[in-house]
């Protein structure tokens, strides 16, 4: 049983004044695993009176000093990657492929906040004017549950290596993971208040940090209402916000691409991370002249992605996090069937043999318009629509017709005809035959999936304000 009692202020791991007990859960068995005691507004204002107070001081610290303090934080994330891969299975449910992966992903993010640091120009000329780069000042970042270890480090070796100190508030179902990452942190010897790691709830932790006038900035990764609710909470004190929010994304398969290698990918793209991914492609766009041939190889690839035991090897999709998260998801298969959708693979109820978990079964539904709720609502489970379209027009005016743009991918026999379709797509990120990354580049929703950019010098940028000297 992980009993984690202690909040991190001011370089010192502390009893937080809040004294609620959340439970920890693993999503596999239901089983509580853990407590948490949550942080309140006490703590809260206590790690930002901190983060304030050590401002001044990193602020001004060279880049060669930051780096060093980066190069530190990546050595001691490195060395947790096994206690942080069986937290990430038993305190979040991801099948162990897929939490090797995150396992990993928290010490590369400090090793990509390290190149853009360092390729990074603080100050150049213009006319006759200098203009400096210059820190914001505390910034709070909010981070949800389903790449807790991940989003706090890259967050915070962004925010650092601009020269902010920072609030953190994760998520609370995570705090297992979240207290690896503080402990290793710690042992990076980062200058007592750069950092503080205050879980809590996100109605007192979170509103302390959506209203604080000496909050500088918040950088968030959640839900749409939520990162709504941030903006209109930071507004009085014009607070600098970066969101990452949420998405419904399309992936086009264009009538010349290869049916078995199309429909694998997009199978893929819409299950990552068992289907609890912002980036997620949701919606699968297939020509109407090929829907029968499309529909048969999507029911003959389901067997690659089987879902269940996180532990078992072969598993690819694994539990959702929460009873809640379970019984969303749900809900939205029962939805899908009301408004007349027809189940091409899965269906409502955990998957076969388990009685036990919070494990769904992975749903394709066809005969969907982009007007019912399952293709306009991002659902976050292992649930994709697909639609057909009459020609590449059409095909394009659907991907568009969503209120998000975080993601999409395009498939085609043709790099050159995808490149094409991509360039129309309204989003911050479209892939044309890959799933890869590039972690220099930036990451970002267009429309309601987001606020600013993450990631390289962009994601540098964002925790920076431009500062026009003239020296007479
Ligand atoms: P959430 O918005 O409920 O919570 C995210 C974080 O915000 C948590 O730490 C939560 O405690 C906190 N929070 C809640 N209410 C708050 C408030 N009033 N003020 C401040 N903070 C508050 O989201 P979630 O359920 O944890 O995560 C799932 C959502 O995150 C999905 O919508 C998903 O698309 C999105 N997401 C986006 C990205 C991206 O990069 N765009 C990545 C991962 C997840």
């Amino acid at each position: 049983m992980q009993s984690i009692d202690k909040i991190y202020i001011n370089g010192e791991f502390v009893t937080p004044h809040g004294s609620e007990l959340f439970d920890l859960f693993n999503p596999a068995s239901e089983a509580v695993i853990g407590q948490v005691r949550l942080a309140d507004e006490d703590d809260a204002l206590r790690a930002i009176a901190a983060a304030k107070a050590a401002f001044p001081a990193w602020s001004q610290t060279s880049r060669e000093a930051r780096i060093a303090v980066l190069e530190r934080m990546h050595q001691a994330v490195v060395a947790r990657e096994s206690d942080l891969l069986e937290a990430i299975i038993t305190e979040y449910g991801a099948p162990s492929s897929r939490a090797r992966w995150m396992a990993a992903w928290p010490a590369q993010t400090i090793r990509y906040a390290i190149d853009a640091l360092k390729a990074f120009i603080f100050e150049e000329s213009v006319g006759r004017a200098k203009v400096v780069m210059t820190p914001v000042g505390v910034a709070g970042l909010i981070t949800p549950w389903n790449s807790d270890a991940g989003f706090i480090c890259n967050k915070l070796a962004t925010a650092m290596a601009a020269g902010c100190t920072a609030v953190i508030k994760p998520s609370e179902m995570s705090a297992w993971q979240t207290q690896i990452i503080t402990e290793a942190l710690h042992a990076a010897q980062i200058p007592a208040g750069v950092f503080n790691i205050v879980t809590g709830r996100g109605d007192v932790v979170g509103d302390v940090i959506n209203h604080h006038p000496d909050i500088a900035k918040i950088s968030f990764t959640g839900s749409t209402a939520v990162g709504k609710h941030i903006v209109e909470s930071g507004a009085r004190t014009l607070k600098r916000v970066t969101l990452e929010l949420g998405g419904k994304s399309p992936t086009v398969i264009l009538d010349d691409a290869d049916p078995k290698t199309a429909v694998h990918m997009a199978l893929e793209a819409g299950f990552m991370n068992s289907g609890q991914a912002c980036i997620a492609g949701t919606r699968i766009l297939v020509p109407a002249s090929r829907k029968a041939e499309f529909e048969q190889e999507m029911v003959a690839a389901i067997a690659q992605f089987p879902a269940g035991d996180p532990r078992d090897a072969q598993t690819v999709i694994g539990p959702m996090v929460s009873r809640k998260q379970w019984q969303r998801v749900q809900d939205y298969i029962r939805l899908g069937q009301q408004e007349g959708a027809r189940l091409l693979v899965g269906g409502v109820g955990r998957v076969e043999g388990a009685e036990k978990g919070w494990s769904v079964q992975p749903t394709i539904f066809t005969d969907v318009n982009n007007q019912m709720r399952i293709a306009r609502e991002e659902i976050f489970g292992p649930v994709l629509v697909v639609i057909l379209y009459a020609d590449d027009a059409e095909a394009l005016a659907i991907a568009n017709d969503t209120d998000y743009g975080l993601s999409a991918l395009v498939l085609s026999g043709s790099s050159q005809r995808g490149e094409a379709m991509a360039l129309q797509i309204e989003s911050g990120r479209v892939l044309v035959n890959t799933l890869e990354h590039e972690h220099l580049a930036p990451f970002g929703g267009f429309k309601q999936s987001g606020l600013g950019r993450e990631m390289g010098k962009w994601g540098l940028q964002a925790y920076l304000e431009p500062k026009t000297l003239l020296v007479g």
